[in-house]
């Protein structure tokens, strides 16, 4: 589906913009409206949050922005532009709930500064609860785990604190908010019902609504969602990544088999995805290029290496953010290898506390062996279903 295919059918769901400039747009759901309102989260980034009806007199919000001013001041303009040019009933005080499809600061920053606003209760996964109420806390331990990954990724010392200040979890950057209630998947609230999604993060959660899930990072309609080594942040890494995929892509046929039309994804960032199971399919082939192509080049290397000489092979570099989101990835997709056997480490008798950095080798005769052993264990755990008990 190409770019005016994407504005075509975002009619059939967006209502007409009321006014250029305006961050806002109107959802049309089957028996309601909602809201987009798009939102400055990083300075290289926008993202989605959504206002969506609870009953006659209440609303949900879907997640909160970044937090930093403009963030803030954009959502802000939303709520005035809803009210004065959508809906006049509407009031940010009304807003009962803010759902948070997963505490990463560009979808959950904004919740002290609305939770002060609107008095809204704050719902996440129970895995994520944590670092929305006790943020600090969690974030020292996250910065401390990072600064041993980038060591052991072989980032020079002294670059450490500026890569992981591009995204990693910097104490003071949240202001801690009580959660009211801790999901874990399933639970209807309204008319919204949740689903647990984790791989982009440990607590990521979808939210079905009147023919649409909020899909938070999960599928972007053009990016492929960040991934993260599953021995980081447990229920990430590739396979938990791609198990949520598919599962996606089931409910989606699933629906369409029920209702007669498709189910349509509202990213956080990103256009609206309208056919979710080719997108997954899409999703699912570019993660296979990738891992063919980071595998191709631990296969070319003369020597072992480390994913930070790797990097710059593999992904265009240059922002310390860019390069902690890349050593993120190809941190997921080596530690996969390595429990394939497609990889071994070469320099594991000389690591020690002031020597971390590991050295990777290219384990088999060839890569397209690697790529074949790597496409038939994705396939058996992922898209087979799996009998619970094999008779003999
Ligand atoms: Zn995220
Ligand atoms: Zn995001």
């Amino acid at each position: 589906m190409d770019q005016t295919d994407i504005q075509t059918r975002s009619l059939e769901i967006f209502g007409e913009e009321v006014s250029s400039g305006s961050n806002v747009r109107q959802i049309r759901f089957p028996s309601s409206v909602g809201y987009q309102i798009r939102v400055r989260v990083l300075p290289y980034l926008y993202g989605s949050v959504y206002v969506v009806p609870l009953d006659a007199s209440s609303w949900v919000m879907i997640d909160s922005g970044c937090g930093d001013a403009d963030s803030n001041a954009d959502i802000e303009n939303g709520f005035r532009t809803i009210h004065d040019e959508f809906d006049s009933s509407f009031a940010p005080e009304k807003i009962r709930f803010i759902f948070l499809t997963h505490a990463h600061f560009d979808h959950f920053g904004g919740v002290h500064e609305l939770n002060r606003r609107t008095n809204a209760k704050i719902v996440v996964h129970s895995f994520e609860g944590r670092l929305v109420d006790s943020y600090n806390d969690v974030a020292n331990v996250e910065n401390s785990r990072y600064t041993h990954f980038l060591l052991e990724s072989g980032v020079p010392s002294e670059m450490v604190e500026p890569i992981l200040d591009g995204f990693g979890f910097r104490p003071g950057r949240v202001k801690s908010t009580p959660v009211e209630l801790r999901l874990f998947g399933g639970e209807k609230i309204g008319a919204l019902q949740s689903v647990y999604l984790p791989g982009h993060s440990s607590g990521h959660l979808g939210f079905l609504f009147g023919g649409v899930i909020f899909s938070g990072d999960l599928l972007l309609s053009r990016t492929l969602a960040q991934i993260w080594p599953a021995r980081m942040t447990p229920q990430t890494g590739i396979l938990n990544y791609v198990r949520s995929l598919l599962r996606l892509k089931k409910l989606a046929c699933e629906y369409e088999r029920l209702h007669g039309k498709k189910l349509v994804a509202l990213p956080a960032h990103e256009d609206p995805v309208f056919d979710i199971p080719a997108r997954v399919d899409k999703a699912l082939l570019s993660m296979e290029r990738r891992n063919g192509r980071l595998l191709r080049l631990f296969g070319e290397e003369e020597t072992p290496s480390t994913l930070w000489e790797i990097l710059p092979k593999m992904y265009w570099s240059g922002r310390p953010n860019r390069e902690f989101f890349g050593l993120s990835d190809i941190g997921a997709r080596t530690e996969f290898f390595l429990q394939l056997n497609l990889l071994k480490i070469a320099n594991s008798e000389r690591l020690s506390y002031g020597k971390p950095a590991i050295r990777y080798q290219f384990s088999l005769a060839n890569t397209e062996a690697a790529k074949d052993a790597i496409k038939k264990i994705v396939s058996m755990h992922l898209t087979g279903d799996q009998p619970d008990l094999v008779q003999s």
